[in-house]
């Protein structure tokens, strides 16, 4: 029997509460992976305490907070809209400039390059909460001590990890578009550049290299840990805290936590994308505030956007998780 078939094999006797197999076999990512993703989580809090300490007794500049407000709304639609909505799940079609800018701008977002990103998420789906899912807070069982564990995996830990996937597999689409190729190899470009933007900002709008330094500070370091940790929440907090209103498939436990909705620009009404994956707009319900959508709208009038997957409300009902069994509409992948 081959490797795989012996996984496909373990995961078929995956009980939704045990550890999954071969948890505890941990291989840690090579030493160049190990020590780069170390420097991007560690120095946002050595740039926390510089700005603490610069900031002491006279306040955050204006200029600062503005400068970060704009790149992180610019940078978190590139991954909301962009590497998530718009190319992991087809939720609608993008002029292709328009196509290419949100792919650039979640780039600059440092969470790995385009094409590697949305393989990895296209595998979430495919294995959600179960042997097989590259960030589950479920794969050390569902103890407390297990949960906790796979929290911080879910979190941050799985990074750390020698668990490759495919591109090939996941994301062949990508693969094959040659803007997307371009796009993911000129990632560390795009990473310098998310960088050096607010320290250049900063310090033509200040006219001393001190505004620089700080709007690289907060505009720079301290926007991309706020956005990554924002992100990495929805996979690690978003699978445990709060509502699962809608039925997704099994084992899959994804949940709609209302406190992350405006900072993650709607991506933790997590259930509800769980549950029609391929939907533009997240928050299913109403009151459910949910930016991103409401910027695929704004593309949509424009003119930018065609083909936009709106939630289709009868086919949501029939999804709610009390909905009588007969009326029920089978999960989505
Ligand atoms: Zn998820
Ligand atoms: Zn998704």
């Amino acid at each position: 029997m081959s490797i795989s078939e012996q996984a496909a094999e373990r995961r078929q006797d995956y009980d939704g509460a045990s550890p999954f197999p071969g948890a505890a076999e941990h291989v840690p990512a090579g030493r160049a992976q190990v020590g780069l993703t170390a420097a991007i989580v560690v120095l946002p809090f050595v740039a926390l305490g510089v700005a603490i300490f610069l900031a002491w007794g006279q306040g955050v500049a204006l200029t600062d907070l503005l400068l970060a407000a704009g790149f992180y709304v610019v940078t978190g639609l590139g991954v909301t809209v962009g590497f998530h909505r718009l190319l992991t799940h087809a939720a609608f079609t993008a002029r292709p400039w328009l196509r290419v800018a949100l792919a650039v701008a979640g780039s600059m977002g440092f969470q790995g390059n385009v094409i590697d990103w949305v393989a990895v998420h296209r595998r979430h789906h495919a294995f959600t909460d179960r042997p097989g899912d590259p960030h589950s807070p479920y794969r050390y069982g569902t103890g407390l001590r297990g949960q906790l564990r796979g929290l911080a995996h879910a979190h941050l830990g799985w990074l750390f990890a020698d668990d490759p996937t495919p591109a090939v597999r996941y994301a062949p689409d990508l693969l094959a578009d040659a803007a997307m190729t371009r796009v993911a190899r000129a990632f560390p470009v795009l990473c310098a550049l998310s960088l050096a933007l607010p320290f250049l900002a900063g310090w033509a709008i200040t006219g001393t290299l001190y505004g620089g330094l700080t709007a690289f500070l907060w505009a720079g370091l301290l926007r991309v840990a706020l956005l990554q940790h924002v992100t990495w929440s929805v996979n690690s907090l978003c699978h445990v805290l709060g509502s699962r209103p809608f039925r997704t498939r099994r084992h899959d436990r994804s949940t709609n936590l209302w406190p992350l909705a405006l900072l993650s620009f709607g991506e933790s009404w997590h259930n509800g994308h769980h549950s029609e994956p391929s939907c533009a707009r997240h928050g299913l319900d109403r009151g459910q505030i949910d930016p991103s959508a409401a910027v695929i709208g704004l593309f949509e009038r424009l003119g930018w956007a065609s083909n936009v997957h709106w939630p289709d409300h009868e086919r949501i009902e029939r999804r709610r998780a009390g909905a009588p069994p007969h009326a029920r509409a089978p999960a989505g992948d």
